[in-house]
């Protein structure tokens, strides 16, 4: 009898061994059997305003209905001209003189184009400086091509603005180009003009390309000044990217543009490529390029949003105010973008804590309560205590959450297995309970008061991650048994103890 043939493994190019994307990674896809096991997951790990009920301005819809009878061909690679030129307008609006629409690339939103623009430049072994916490995609970007990403470090006690003398330090003669992310994914930081005119002083001088992912660069707060980095660069090529997925609410249309501006002449052969790999995919979605005119002409919606009384302006307020009455949380306020991205003091919980980790803290807050948030190390970081989530949960979302979070209303929700990150992983497949040795620490609640349902809603998904706050050290744990009847988010940070109950007491 013929030996059944065994079908050879298929393996994924070795070109992607190192690259990572963990914000859609393991924590997502355990997301997605919950959810097809029927839970609701709150989302809190992506920055995808439609997902919270925000819809890109009727304007833009208008437009693109409007043009759809002449949607369907391939358009130019370069994206179709009133498209492009809205973009060399807000350019220009802004200070950038020399741009054309021949400068100007739609792309498939702005991963495309990072991709491209990355495929374009490198070579295997030269050396890009990314920022570290970065977003993840120009990481992967460098590393898919064979290249190194070399993170500079935006630290927290600077407000996660780079130090221009650190980053100029790491670079080499292998170094291509300095990103810059302004205003900044996972941060929040805005960084300062005088911040900026030292990185474009580095690009200048060290012959580098600057690329500037300024998808966020209309949402701002507390006055805070977007500088446009295509401002700042004469001598060096720069390259701009921005599009419609986040100020103008409206990812889903994949529109993102590609800015060349600066010094151009020595880059001919570079921006060859880059129209070169742009017609190999022929075009970006035409429907969508419809949009651009509107979106960036006339009143920008995006204003009402950010300045106080507006959603997200309100969010941001209450996340502030929640994790600054907590004892064991710390935030540097973003001062652009749509994330906060928060620090865990692991030590300041009681009995203190040794190895905090980000990853099994998300799990464990996914598993038990169903929100998904993005832990820090997802973000190219060194340490393990941040997380991020996004501002932009709704009401619904918000009541979504706090119906989870009711969990101490007379029950005492499971503990989970384990204390250490290995059994809390293998409990997300197995999806055993058992007890470990563990402490439990029920919270007592206080009366409602007053506070905007707009913060309150806000609130709860940090209430409930203040509230979840775990060790793994010394093989204990620490979990709330109760939850936080007041409506006032803030007291949760106070978290008065009424009392530790041994493990055993609760065992399950
Ligand atoms: N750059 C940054 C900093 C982002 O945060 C994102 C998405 O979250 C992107 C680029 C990708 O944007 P797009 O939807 O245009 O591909």
């Amino acid at each position: 009898m013929a030996r059944p043939m065994t079908i050879p493994t298929l393996r994924a190019s070795e070109h992607l061994h190192d690259v990572r994307y963990e914000i859609r990674g393991a924590l997502a896809r355990r997301a997605e059997q919950l959810e097809r096991a029927g839970h609701e997951i709150v989302k809190l790990n992506i920055g995808n305003p439609g997902a919270f009920g925000f819809r890109m301005p009727e304007s833009m819809r208008v437009a693109i209905v409007q043009n759809l009878h002449q949607a369907d061909p391939y358009s130019h690679q370069k994206g179709i001209f009133a498209a492009r030129e809205a973009v060399v307008m807000q350019q220009q609006d802004r200070g950038v003189m020399d741009v054309s629409a021949d400068d100007v690339f739609i792309g498939n939103g702005v991963s495309e184009l990072i991709m491209l623009a990355m495929r374009a430049l490198l070579n295997p072994g030269d050396e890009v400086l990314v920022p570290s916490p970065d977003y993840p995609l120009w990481t992967a970007s460098v590393v898919i091509h064979g290249a190194r990403a070399v993170h500079y470090p935006c630290r927290p006690e600077r407000g996660f603005v780079p130090d221009p003398a650190e980053v100029e330090s790491l670079v080499s003669d292998r170094t291509r180009a300095i990103v810059v992310i302004n205003p900044n994914n996972p941060t929040g930081a805005v960084y300062p003009r005088a911040a900026l005119e030292a990185l474009a002083g580095i690009a200048e001088r060290r012959n580098l390309v600057l690329c500037a992912d300024e998808i966020y660069d209309e949402m701002l707060y507390d006055g805070a000044e977007f500088v446009p980095a295509a401002t700042l660069t004469k001598r060096a090529l720069c390259l701009t990217f921005a599009g419609l997925s986040k100020v103008y609410r409206a990812c889903g249309l994949r529109v993102g543009w590609l800015v060349f501006s600066g010094e151009r002449e020595h880059a001919r052969d570079y921006l060859q490529a880059v129209d070169l790999l742009a017609s190999l995919r022929l075009c970006s979605n035409v429907p969508g390029q419809f949009a651009v005119q509107t979106a960036l002409g006339g009143h920008q919606s995006i204003l009402d949003l950010t300045r106080p009384g507006g959603r997200l302006h309100a969010t941001r307020a209450a996340v502030l105010e929640a994790v600054g009455r907590s004892r064991w949380l710390s935030v540097v306020p973003p001062r652009g973008a749509m994330y906060a991205f928060i620090r865990v003091h692991a030590e300041r919980l009681p009995g203190g804590v040794a190895g905090f980790d980000d990853q099994a803290f998300a799990l464990d807050l996914l598993e038990r309560k169903h929100v998904l948030v993005a832990p820090g190390s997802s973000f190219n970081v060194p340490y393990r205590d941040h997380f991020r989530i996004t501002l932009l949960p709704d009401r619904i979302a918000a009541r979504r959450v706090r119906g989870r979070l009711n969990v101490g209303r007379g029950r005492q929700p499971a503990l989970p297995a384990g204390a250490d990150t290995a059994s809390i992983r293998s409990r997300a497949s197995s999806d055993q309970r058992a007890v470990s040795s563990s402490t439990r620490i029920t919270f007592t609640a206080r009366p409602a008061s007053r506070c905007s349902r707009l913060q309150h809603r806000c609130a709860k998904s940090i209430r409930y991650i203040v509230a979840h706050m775990q060790t793994t050290g010394d093989r204990k744990r620490i979990v709330c048994s109760g939850w936080f009847r007041s409506s006032r988010l803030t007291r949760c940070s106070s978290v008065p103890m009424a009392h530790v109950v041994p493990a055993a007491a609760c065992s399950t």
